[in-house]
This record gives C-alpha cells, sequence and structure tokens, in this order.
C-alpha cells in the first residue's frame, strides 16, 4: 500500500500526518501529490468535499515553498468563508513541523486592516474567498509577483456562487508563469471556460467520483403525500432519538420554515441559510459542531465548508436539482470510518430522479415505511430506559437530598415507581402517537381533504375582485387565528367570494376570528358552506402534537 512518503513527501510533512491520523492517501491524493511534485503543468482535478482534495493540492504545495522567503507563493480561492477557514486550518496543521511557513485566510465580513497587517509580516500561503481577494490585490495588499500556484477549490460552486467576474479579475492580474489547480466536483460550461480561457497544458485528473465515507453510507427513501413531508421527517427524527444530522432543503425560505416547525415542535434544531449574517451564522454551525444542536436545517451551499465527521443522518427533505448535490449532501456522512444514512423523503414525482440519482452513484435506494405511532414510542421508550440504565451516578452532589426523596417514596414498590417514572416521562409523546395516521405512500391524485370530514369548508366573501389569491387567504387566516400550524384544507377562490376549509377543532376560533372584520372598510362575513360532496376515504385522526420535551 502506498504511504505519503512513497509520493514524495518529507519528514516533517509525514510526521505532521500520522499526528493527524492519515495513515495512507486517499485516491485523490495518490494521482494529485506526484503530479504537483513533479510538474508545473495546470491541472484540473474532478474532486468532491470529503474525497481529502485539500491535502491533494495543499500538501504538494507546502513541501515546495520556499520557507526563505516571505513571499506570498500560493493563493487558495475558496467559495465560502468557512471553507477558506477550514482550509487554512488543515494547512497549518500540516505545516506545524516548519515554523517559517505562515498561511492565512482572508475572506468579507471580517476586519480587512487586520488582515492586511498579517499579510505585511509575510504569508506564503494565502486562502481567500474571491471578493476579499480581489480587494486586497486591488489595494496592492495582496503581491502577486511571486506567486507559483493559484489553486480555484471547488470552482463549480465559486461559479455556482456568482463569483465568475471576482475569478476572471484575479486570474488576469495574476502572472501567467503560475501553476493554476483547478478542483471541482462537476464540470459545466461556465468551469469549461475558466479552463479554456486561462489554463494551459493541462493535466486531467479524476480519482473517481467517490467520497471517502461513500462505501459506509446507506441510502433509504420514504416515498409520501406532499403534505406528509413534515410529518414523516419528524417520524424520522423520533424514530432515531440520538439522531446527529443535517436536512437538507432547496430554498432558504423552505429551510427557515422547516426549522421553525420543528424548533415549534420541541425538537432541537436550527436552520443555516443565505438570509443570515455571517454572525448568526457562525453560532449555528459553533452549536452543531459542537453538538449541542441535534438537527441542523440547512441548504447545500450555506452548509459548505461545515466539516463535520460523524454525523448519523443526511435527511434529503426535498432532492437537489442538480444530481451531484446529493453525492455532496450524502457524502456528509459515513465519514472517519463510521456508518451512515442518507435519507430522501419523496413524493411520486420524484421517483424519476430518486432513479437518476440511484444510476449516478451505482447504488440502490432503499424503500422504507415511515414508521407508525407504536413503533416510534417503543424506540423512544427504550432509549430513555438505555439512558437510565447508563447514567452516571453523582452520589456526592445527590447525597443530601436523597433521605427526604425516600421518605417521600416510601410505599411504592419498584414496579410502581417504574410505571410511575415511564409515565411522567412518556405520556405527552404517548398521547401524540395515539391513532396516528399511516403516512406511507402517495396518493397524490386523490380529492379534497374536506371527503376525510376533519376540515371545516368555510364561505368568505373575498375573492379575486378584491384582488385576493390562496396565499392572501392562507395569511389573513393566520393573522386572524393567531394560532400556528392549524391545517388548512382546500382554497378555491372565485370572483366575489371563496372557500377556504379549517380543521375541523378550529370551527368555532374561525368563526370568531372574523367577526367584525372588515376588509378596506368592507365588511367581512365568514360563514359555514355545506361541503361538496364525500367520496374519499377515512384517513384516520390528525392530531396536532404539543410542545414536549426532548429526550
Ligand atoms: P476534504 O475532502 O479535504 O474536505 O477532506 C475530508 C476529510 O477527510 C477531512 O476531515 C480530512 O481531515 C480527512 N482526510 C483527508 N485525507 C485523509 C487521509 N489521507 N486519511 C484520513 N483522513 C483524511
Amino acid at each position: 500500500m502506498t504511504n505519503f512518503k512513497d509520493l514524495g513527501l518529507s519528514k516533517p510533512i509525514n510526521d505532521a500526518l500520522i499526528d493527524l491520523g492519515y495513515q495512507t492517501p486517499t485516491p485523490i491524493q495518490e494521482i494529485t501529490i506526484p503530479q504537483i511534485l513533479s510538474s508545473d503543468k495546470d491541472l484540473i482535478a474532478f474532486a468532491q468535499t470529503g474525497t481529502g482534495k485539500t491535502a491533494a493540492f495543499s500538501l504538494p504545495i507546502i513541501e515546495q515553498i520556499d520557507d526563505k522567503s516571505d513571499a506570498t507563493q500560493a493563493i487558495i480561492l475558496s467559495p465560502t468563508r468557512e471553507l477558506a477557514i477550514q482550509i487554512a486550518k488543515s494547512i497549518k496543521d500540516f505545516t506545524k513541523n516548519y515554523k517559517k511557513i505562515e498561511t492565512l485566510a482572508v475572506y468579507g465580513g471580517a476586519n480587512i486592516d487586520e488582515q492586511i497587517r498579517s499579510l505585511k509580516k509575510g504569508v506564503q500561503i494565502v486562502v481567500g474567498t474571491p471578493g476579499r481577494t480581489v480587494d486586497l490585490i486591488k489595494r496592492k495588499r495582496l503581491k502577486l509577483g511571486n506567486i507559483r500556484w493559484l489553486v480555484l477549490d471547488e470552482a463549480d460552486e465559486m461559479l455556482n456562487m456568482g463569483f465568475k467576474d471576482e475569478l476572471d479579475k484575479i486570474l488576469e492580474t495574476i502572472p501567467e508563469q503560475k501553476t493554476t489547480l483547478l478542483f471541482s466536483a462537476t464540470f459545466p460550461k461556465e468551469v469549461e471556460a475558466i479552463a479554456k480561457n486561462y489554463m494551459r497544458e493541462t493535466v486531467e485528473l479524476s480519482a473517481g467520483k467517490r467520497n471517502i465515507g461513500a462505501e459506509n453510507v446507506s441510502h433509504e427513501y420514504y416515498l409520501v403525500n406532499e403534505r406528509n413531508r413534515y410529518p414523516a421527517l419528524k417520524r424520522i427524527a423520533d424514530i432515531n432519538p440520538d439522531i446527529y444530522g443535517i436536512v437538507f432543503c432547496r430554498t432558504r425560505r423552505e429551510t427557515k420554515d422547516v426549522a421553525d416547525k420543528l424548533i415549534t415542535d420541541g425538537y432541537n434544531a436550527d436552520a443555516l441559510h443565505g438570509d443570515l449574517s455571517q454572525a448568526q451564522r457562525d453560532i449555528v454551525m459553533q452549536k452543531f459542531r459542537s453538538k449541542h444542536l441535534q438537527i441542523l436545517v440547512a441548504t447545500d451551499v450555506a452548509a459548505r465548508g461545515l466539516d463535520v465527521n460523524d454525523l448519523t443522518h443526511i435527511i434529503n427533505y426535498k432532492l437537489p436539482d442538480q444530481i451531484e448535490s446529493y453525492t455532496h449532501r450524502s457524502g456528509r456522512t459515513g465519514r472517519a470510518g463510521k456508518k451512515g444514512i442518507s435519507i430522501a423523503i419523496i413524493t411520486n414525482k420524484e421517483k424519476g430522479t430518486l432513479t437518476q440519482i440511484e444510476r449516478k452513484i451505482n447504488k440502490k435506494f432503499e424503500a422504507k415505511k415511515v414508521p407508525g405511532g407504536k413503533e416510534i414510542c417503543t424506540r423512544q421508550l427504550f432509549s430513555l430506559i438505555d439512558k437510565v440504565h447508563d447514567i452516571e451516578i453523582n452520589e456526592k452532589e445527590i447525597k443530601d437530598f436523597l433521605p427526604d426523596i425516600y421518605q417521600k417514596l416510601e410505599g411504592l414498590d419498584r414496579e410502581e415507581l417504574i410505571k410511575r417514572f415511564v409515565s411522567l416521562e412518556f405520556n405527552q409523546f404517548l398521547s401524540y402517537y395515539e391513532n396516528a395516521p399511516d403516512l406511507n405512500g402517495d396518493r397524490s391524485r386523490s380529492r379534497s381533504r374536506s371527503d376525510n370530514g376533519s376540515f371545516t369548508r368555510f364561505y368568505i366573501n373575498l375573492g379575486k375582485i378584491d384582488k385576493i389569491n390562496p396565499s392572501h387567504l392562507i395569511g389573513l387566516i393566520n393573522e386572524k387565528l393567531r394560532e400556528r400550524n392549524v391545517e388548512i384544507g382546500k382554497i378555491e377562490v372565485l370572483n366575489n367570494f371563496s372557500f377556504f376549509e379549517i380543521d375541523k377543532n378550529y370551527t368555532d376560533k374561525t368563526l370568531d376570528s372574523f367577526r367584525n372584520f372588515k376588509h378596506k372598510g368592507r365588511k367581512i362575513f365568514v360563514e359555514i358552506a355545506e361541503k361538496p360532496k364525500s367520496r374519499g376515504r377515512d384517513r384516520g385522526n390528525r392530531r396536532k402534537r404539543g410542545k414536549r420535551r426532548r429526550f
């Protein structure tokens, strides 16, 4: 088996790698390290997050850095601040036995003067986001005269994020006699254009599309109705009490929405998306890294650069548009020798995408059933019992309280005590899942939800002529009811009036809420309307769950 020494890296680097626990090179490292060490030709490498690409480009650069010179010799561009910081940190780890090699991450949102001061002291390797790098070049603070390597890391992502102008600027300005190393997971035409316009005599390398952890990831899917997507997510979380995972959504809005619902429903979750300030994103990521958060709901872009090795689950709340993104997402679990599960919650419409993904990753998804209430309660209960069993008892701290506690519980035998403690922890959970409906399958072509009798149909004298559409109506209902998560069924907006359905438990509240309501000076009436003829089947009880404690 090849080791790092065989690839041509010297002892100080090897020693650092041993300390980091890197025993053998990954496939991409095996091919890029000798190439970059032996040639100054430009390089295009296909590699995804999780393949070990950071070391693949930085180790051979470090090996060749002239540490007698203070000049900046390598610039590494990365799409996000988090990734830049992470790359710089890895390089610092790799160079720990080279006291004279300095590395600096430069990125927006941080004090530029401080970065300039650090650059002045002499930094051989600069890792930057495109915007801040251009800024420093323009101010002539980042000197380009001695640049020998320019690395474009996650080139496709930088272009996706709209950094084309910045990349053009940097590539035009940096002297020609440098080696450009382009790393990209995909090769869309925008990346091709960069390669064509700015790179010459390129060598193309690919070490297969496998992530380090891909072998350990199993892929599963749950087929549900669109409206059961969120309830299915909750059940997946509930059946995995120790879940530590990322739920991927497609838009910022969806991310926020799903995270808000999870938080309201008592889960230890938070959102990571582009609408948050950098400081807010830092806080969320820190909470997640330190495992103070169990579930992170994120967009693909926002989750970039979040390097966490022991995720148990990746959940695709919706499958991504680009199939490559699925590989990125799922490659975030099953790392460092651990097993990981990548889950897709899909509707009938997304079956085609799933098949395309299966072809691409050359693996089959296993069809899973959304667990039922009994199964979830059993799992949660036993998880709780295991925790009680394994908890470390702090004799010193509790000893003073014990005599009084024993006295209070006197007369309760062991069985009785166990029953009471389980009930205390569990009654709310059991009642939430009592009569829980089966969420499996997508019968999306089935009829209006009022068919099952769990909705009341209302008439309202507002319609298209009042410039009302279904989303206005939903907004209005939410505003008037002042209650989150009330199920709204079918909405029909007609010319002069509209119909809407509300969970029948809220019938009186709806009527009350709209009493004496005026819209643009006109009195608005909301009345119970006759239901259309019932043809559907009973879908069972939909109970809304109260806030409960997570274990
Ligand atoms: P990257 O693709 O560079 O983001 O690396 C993914 C993860 O794999 C990081 O946590 C690295 O520390 C780790 N890694 C990279 N190369 C190796 C290696 N040769 N052996 C073990 N772990 C590695």
